[in-house]
């Protein structure tokens, strides 16, 4: 979960471009929703993040149609956007995660639900193919009408201490298991916005196992900084300092800073536990 910066692409020339590219009906559609689809463009701003609010347009199935084509039939307008948005080095994880590469675009407000923001780029977020699947067109709670997920161009990701790791032996294996908390400074909307993000999209367990995965290969690390002196405060020293280094870019709610942290803090781990990595699965 992180922020990425708000693209500065002209939108309003790319759907002039993908226009452009179409053929017959599509093209005279697309052409006709010009000033329909700029007004839209400037009602999402106006309201980003809080989208809950747009209104829904009265659009004819056949330009619909015309505005989902013009997504998911790649042009070459398309594919550039589609690369302006993933090849910044800063969006190369996917932000609603922070593990998975992205390989997709993510349309915040589901193109189904609102087709007008189907190439927009501020809707279009770069993600995992993880991510996109699991979000799919989910948006709001259907009881409370809140939303679901973080707007990685919008929201800003609170700086308190909001993801929380446990960590204990059991008999020949390490259990890890992330949660997301509420702190002091987060209001309730917020941190319910947290919640659900954290839970639809299976933070959890992505984060455990990415862990786990991670650990594995840092085994021989921790024996070297452990050494024959069995030296525990060194290695929690260690340990202690990759949670700042990490921090000091991903702020202190990355999967990484949180396992570092409690690694550092965790006696037993230090004491020799470590070498229980070497045995997982
Ligand atoms: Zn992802």
């Amino acid at each position: 979960m992180r922020s990425i910066p708000l693209p500065t692409i002209d939108d309003s020339s790319v759907f002039g471009k993908i226009t452009a590219s179409k053929r017959g009906t599509r093209k005279s559609l697309l052409k006709t929703l010009e000033g329909t689809i700029a007004s839209a463009y400037l009602e999402y701003d106006s309201h980003a993040p809080n989208l809950e609010a747009i209104t829904d347009l009265r659009l004819t199935p056949e330009e619909r149609e015309a505005l989902l084509h013009a997504y998911s039939v790649e042009t070459i307008p398309m594919r550039e956007l589609r690369e302006d948005l993933t090849s910044p080095i800063n969006c190369v994880r996917c932000p609603l995660c922070g593990v998975g590469e992205s390989s997709t675009l993510d349309h915040f407000l589901p193109k189904e639900r609102t087709p007008q923001f189907s190439v927009y780029s501020k809707n279009l977020i770069p993600s995992c193919g993880k991510c996109n699947t699991l979000k799919n067109d989910l948006f709001v709670d259907s009881n409370t009408g809140a939303r679901h997920f973080l707007h990685a161009y919008y929201d800003r990701i609170p700086t308190a201490s909001f993801l929380h790791l446990d960590a204990k032996f059991d008999h020949s294996t390490i259990l890890l298991s992330y949660s997301v908390h509420h702190v002091l400074g987060l209001d309730k909307a917020t941190f319910d916005r947290l919640s659900s993000h954290f839970r639809l999209l299976r933070l959890s367990d992505r984060y455990r196992r990415m862990a786990l995965e991670f650990l594995r290969g840092e085994g021989r690390s921790f024996e070297r900084c452990y050494g024959k002196h069995k030296d525990s405060a060194r290695l929690a020293q260690e340990l202690a300092e990759k949670a700042e280094d990490w921090e000091a870019t991903y702020g202190p709610n990355h999967w990484l800073v949180v396992l570092y942290e409690k690694l550092s803090k965790w006696r037993e781990f230090c004491e020799g536990g470590f070498r229980l990595l070497s045995k997982l699965h």
